[in-house]
């Protein structure tokens, strides 16, 4: 049979599609037949060129920046339902640019939607309080607070989740009245293009969402040291955030980092065994392991180790690894040969430091073809220990136990990253304890990984900074502007008047 393809696409620049100046096309290989299933232009200065200057001007001419919120949102409700009718079609896409299972494709594109009709009830609601009163202590001023558009941003997202990441930027952005400059990773374009036809069915004004496809080196930077930028949104890797910063800061344009992780789910001596193995599993594998938040460090408490492991080691045997697009798959390949040969490289690095492998480490016998790596568990592993330390972004996951809280909250924190955190106890106030004192901007408590839209995500420290979702990520693409009025009838008087 032949392979399924993907729709033919180019870059999305002013409302019309645009094929690069180069020509240039990069391939789409599906990461589970390893066939080549598509491609997608190639784009560069040029088309980023064009794009920035696109939506500067439709931002200028105030097309999207001059409706309500409430027009803005009969738009995002369209693009919502668009996404809801081709739901089935969208996550096929999706799985078979990515590899995630369909299972976790469809539920991406029902948070897509939801997503959307998130931010246009944001949109809606903020009409109704276009300004802020706010108490002053001179009864001769009144201030309020006013939110306007901030202007044509650059959005910047990674791989692993196409366009579920892509959406939590786009969506708050255009609620907020920005026009959008999307480039997606060049691994898994397929969905965002759909996303940028979607916005083009629903008569989105030309220039006021633009995308361009394109390696990071091509695309991507000169999006970032493009002139007339308000806001670059990133997601990706810490390296590649960093390097984005240094670019930004040259023009003092704010950024928002969604960085790397290497996050951390203790278990204590308390719980349910069979439900904190659930949820270690979930924790690392989900996404086929590729999640910023996944909490790839696991801590057992060390009364309860023997039998978590043995529950473990028998519950992620039976994980069905195989053809993403069978409803049952639980896990599917990696994006792409590159990511598998790094995984590969952690778990030989592993072993080679002295780390136990408890279950895992290999291609599975089954699949020959396609990038699969098996759910790998490895066990007793030191602080010091690359796995320990690095972010693999694979089914791999490391773990270590403690004896006690303290010990436990001194691990789980002895990290460069503060994306996540996790904690699994009956003890409702330990768990409120260790959730205060874990170094991150999202914690989990009994469960790992769950994300709505309505609340905020983000990390500190090497996993960045700002924050995305929620109302924050609403009023992070608008400029809050204060207006002070004086409005006594009496003269200022600081300098006295002789006349
Ligand atoms: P990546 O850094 O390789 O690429 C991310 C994006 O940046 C891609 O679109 C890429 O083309 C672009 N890019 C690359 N070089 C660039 C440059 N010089 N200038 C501008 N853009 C450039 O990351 P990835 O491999 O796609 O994604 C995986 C990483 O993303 C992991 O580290 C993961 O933890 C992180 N991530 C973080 C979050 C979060 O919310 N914190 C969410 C998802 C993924």
């Amino acid at each position: 049979m032949a392979p399924p393809k993907v729709p033919h696409r180019e870059c999305y620049i002013g409302g019309k599609w645009v094929a690069p100046a180069s020509n240039k096309r990069i391939p789409v290989i599906c990461p589970f037949t390893e066939e080549h299933i598509g491609s997608i232009a190639g784009g560069g200065e040029p088309e980023v060129k064009s794009a920035v200057s696109a939506a500067n001007s439709a931002f200028k001419n105030g097309s999207w920046s001059g409706l309500t919120g409430t027009q803005r949102a009969s738009y995002l409700r369209k693009i919502a339902d668009k996404v809801k009718e081709r739901k089935d079609t969208l996550a096929q896409y999706e799985t078979l640019d990515n590899g995630k299972p369909i299972s976790e494709a469809a539920w991406d594109m029902d948070d897509v939607a939801g997503c959307f009709e998130y931010y246009a009830e944001l949109a809606e609601k903020q009409d109704k309080q276009l300004e802020t009163p706010v108490e002053l202590p001179m009864a001769e001023f009144k201030s309020v607070i006013r939110h306007e558009p901030l202007g044509p941003v650059a959005l910047i997202s990674s791989f692993n989740y196409p366009a579920l990441i892509a959406t939590w930027k786009v969506a708050p952005a255009l609620a907020a009245g920005c026009t959008i400059v999307l480039k997606p990773s060049e691994m898994t374009s397929v969905t965002c293009l759909e996303l940028a036809a979607i916005m083009d069915e629903v008569g989105l004004p030309p220039g006021v969402f633009n995308l361009v496809t394109g390696l990071g080196a091509d695309a991507g930077a000169p999006l970032t040291s493009s002139p007339g930028i308000a806001k670059i949104s990133f997601t990706g890797s810490t390296a590649t955030g960093r390097r984005i910063m240094a670019e930004a800061a040259k023009r003092g344009v704010p950024t928002c980092m969604e960085l790397g992780g290497k996050s951390c789910l203790i278990v204590f001596d308390d719980v349910n065994i069979e439900n904190a193995v659930e949820w270690a599993m979930f924790g690392c594998f989900w996404t086929n392991g590729q999640i910023c938040s996944a909490t790839s460090r696991l801590l057992v408490h060390e009364r309860i180790a023997d039998k978590f492991y043995a529950c473990l080691k028998q519950r992620a045997e039976s994980i069905k690894v195989g053809d993403p697009l069978d409803e049952d798959c639980r896990l599917g390949p990696v994006v792409a040969e590159h990511q598998l040969a790094k995984i590969m490289d952690f778990i030989k690095g592993a072993k080679a430091e002295g780390a136990t492998l408890l279950i895992g480490g290999s291609r599975p016998k089954h699949l020959p073809k396609g990038y699969f790596v098996e759910p790998t568990v490895f066990i007793n592993v030191k602080p010091e220990m690359r796995l320990w330390r690095e972010e693999v972004f694979g089914p791999v996951l490391a773990s270590a136990t403690f004896s006690t809280e303290e010990e436990a909250l001194a691990i789980a924190n002895a990290t460069e990253f503060g994306l996540a955190g996790a904690i699994i106890t009956d003890d409702a106030e330990r768990c409120e304890r260790v959730a205060a004192a874990l170094e991150c901007g999202i914690v989990w408590k009994n469960c790992s990984q769950p994300c709505f839209c309505n609340v905020p995500w983000g990390g500190k420290k090497a996993s960045g900074f700002g924050r995305e979702l929620g109302t924050y990520g609403f009023s992070s693409y608008q400029n809050i502007k204060q207006i002070t009025t004086y409005v006594s009838k009496d003269k200022w008087d600081w300098y006295p008047s002789k006349l």
